[in-house]
């Protein structure tokens, strides 16, 4: 049986992380997976998260089996922190997923059920699972373009040049905020173009958020996806708690599907229950429980948004950090567009060979396609970086 197994592509992001572990040298910087990292590289645990957790041992007094869309309080919760009454609630079907990731594999799944046929769009550059998971269900996909490799902004007349190409029935699959890999974001009036021009297409938007609270504040980072579900009869969400709460490995994630009316809802909501059954039964649990508590105790929710607000502005001063002393070194404002960026990640946008050679010769750890992490930067990180792009003639 396993004999006919063929290797799976490998994934590169874990593959750096392991050549990173094994680099010798004390002066190396992991600018790599995409997780945050306070000044002194740790991934904390949130305080209110904590808190939280000890109320639910102490509390808590069943490990039975919730409702295969998981616990309703974790989607009311969810849907008003994302979408904050954009659209009537009785439009909203949600499910809890394994994380972010499960949220779009149900998504994608939910459209295969609806739609076989329509062509998934997605941004090109975007986060590889999603052109992975795509491909591996087999769904048709194609590219818009989004990244202007000159400016490092987005190439806005190039997307809404492909936007128009988009037929009735597919899906748009955009980034809600601080878009991953390249930083790069849609001002209001680009998104209020690019919603008018999915919709002259008859194409329905499936938007993913991963990074609410890491760019420009939790209510701003949600304004993009309250205006694309606004303005459609039906559009997918899939959001996730891994970043803004710190809960990676407890898979908190939820899935929205939009409808036209109740009944709608309700069609949506069984499929989407449906597919939760056949994928892994019932969604995790413990993240998603944690997270609706904080969000529903106004004293948890504060510190939440306090600590939130400060890991967001903490990653603001390092770009800016990082732009001002590229300023300073190249004399060019050639490296501003790292302080324009939003979340955690940038583009550099340099070639492969330059990336190999940060790593090689000043043990500076990004990925191939010049992906910076910015939380993988601290004070006395920032001038051996910013010497070393101009020392490698980026
Ligand atoms: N979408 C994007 C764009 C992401 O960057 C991530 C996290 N890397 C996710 C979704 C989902 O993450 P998770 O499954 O860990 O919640």
């Amino acid at each position: 049986m396993f004999a006919h197994l063929s290797p799976q592509p490998k994934d590169k992001i874990l593959a750096l992380m392991a050549a990173y572990k094994e680099d010798p040298r004390d002066t190396k910087v992991d600018l790599g997976v995409g997780v945050y990292k306070d000044a002194s590289g740790n991934t904390p645990v949130m305080r209110a998260v904590k808190a939280a957790e000890r109320r639910l041992v102490d509390e808590q007094t069943s490990k039975a089996y919730v409702g295969l869309a998981g616990d309703p309080a974790f989607s009311d919760a969810m849907i008003d922190l994302v979408l904050d009454g954009a659209v009537a609630r009785e439009r909203v079907a949600a499910v809890a997923t394994p994380g972010g990731t499960g949220a779009i594999r149900q998504g994608l799944e939910l459209i295969k059920l609806a739609a076989p046929d329509a062509t998934v769009w997605i941004s090109n550059p975007t986060w590889p699972n999603h052109p992975s998971i795509i491909k591996y269900l087999d769904m048709p996909m194609a590219e818009y373009r989004y990244f202007d490799e000159a400016t490092r902004g987005v190439d806005f007349d190039g997307m809404l040049a492909d936007l128009k190409l988009v037929k009735a029935g597919d899906v748009v699959l955009l980034h809600g905020c601080c878009h991953n890999p390249t930083g790069a974001n849609l001002t209001a009036d680009q998104l209020q173009q690019a919603i008018s021009a999915i919709k002259d297409v008859g194409a329905m938007p499936f938007v993913d958020i991963a990074y609410q609270g890491f760019g420009d504040g939790l209510d701003a980072d949600g304004a993009a996806t309250r205006a694309i579900a606004a303005s459609f009869d039906n559009v997918l969400i899939a959001a996730s708690c891994s970043k803004n709460f710190g809960v990676y490995r407890e898979r908190t994630g939820i899935l929205m599907a939009i409808a036209r009316n109740q009944d709608e809802r309700d069609l949506a909501q069984q499929n989407l229950s449906y597919l939760n059954r056949q994928n892994y039964s019932f969604p995790p649990d413990h993240g998603a429980r944690v997270v609706t508590m904080i969000l529903t105790d106004p004293v948890l929710r504060a510190d939440w948004e306090a600590e939130l607000e400060d890991t967001r502005l903490g990653m603001l001063d390092l770009r800016q950090q990082l732009a001002s002393e590229l300023r300073r070194l190249s004399n060019s404002d050639r490296f501003d567009f790292l302080a324009t960026h939003r979340g955690m990640f940038s583009r550099l946008g340099t070639t492969p060979e330059k990336v190999e050679k940060l790593r090689a010769d000043h043990g500076i750890y990004m990925v191939g396609d010049s992906r910076m992490n910015i939380a993988g930067l601290n004070a006395d990180t920032i001038p051996v970086l910013a010497k070393a792009i101009i020392d490698s003639g980026i």
